[in-house]
């Protein structure tokens, strides 16, 4: 009786193991198409993210950041809050029209990419043409 049972069973298993083989290689080929699949869109997904990220004519063109008010820091313990550290004296920083002062050089990679005081979200642009009026 045992002997039958365990006959049995063996034959289920190694037809079982037949078809899941040919169902796991049929898998791999799915799997292998998909993941190909994936990694396309995903490439061309990073990709469209690095142009968004970097787009050009998103912030405020050059001609316009040459007329933010350019100034040497005195002594102060404010600080830049794009990149978190104290004003040193003597560092050229920059006002933007909405009175809030970045380092020179944070304010100027942050308006490559954005129109906004990172601060109070004033629009530089904006305030920029309305002066040239
Ligand atoms: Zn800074
Ligand atoms: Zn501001």
């Amino acid at each position: 009786m045992i002997q039958i049972v365990e006959e049995r069973s063996e034959g289920q298993q190694s037809q079982q193991f037949g078809i899941d083989e040919a169902i796991s290689r049929r898998w791999d080929e799915v799997a292998n198409q998909l993941r190909q699949e994936i990694q396309q869109l995903e490439r061309q997904m990073w990709q469209n993210n690095v142009d968004r990220m970097f787009q050009k004519g998103n912030g405020v063109p050059k001609k316009y950041l040459q007329k933010l008010k350019q100034m040497k820091m005195g002594k102060s313990n404010r600080q830049c809050s794009i990149c978190c550290n104290q004003f040193e004296k003597d560092e050229l920083i920059i006002q933007l029209p909405c009175k809030h002062i970045y380092h020179k050089f944070c304010v100027e990679s942050w308006l490559q990419n954005s129109t906004k005081c990172p601060n109070c979200r004033a629009d530089v642009l904006e305030e920029l043409r309305g002066l040239e009026k």
